[in-house]
């Protein structure tokens, strides 16, 4: 099921149209977030964690020698 915000209402999987818009107004309710994460987002995310974690050390070790 979807939710229409423009027209304030459910919308069941089998009412939508092709392209997953309102039969009411046609807006596209096609929920993205119910797709998959793409792998490559979730490298991404990965490799930021792993970045400002060796950011964050290498600032912990700046701030320690400096003190
Ligand atoms: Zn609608």
């Amino acid at each position: 099921m979807a939710w229409c915000e423009e027209c304030d209402i459910l919308v069941e999987d089998t009412d939508l149209g092709a392209e997953g818009e309102c039969p009411a107004c046609g807006t596209i309710l096609a929920d993205q977030e119910r797709q998959p994460i793409p792998w490559y987002f979730k490298l991404m995310i990965v490799a930021s964690v792993i970045y400002l974690g060796y950011r964050g050390y290498q600032g912990v070790t700046w701030i320690a020698a400096h003190v």
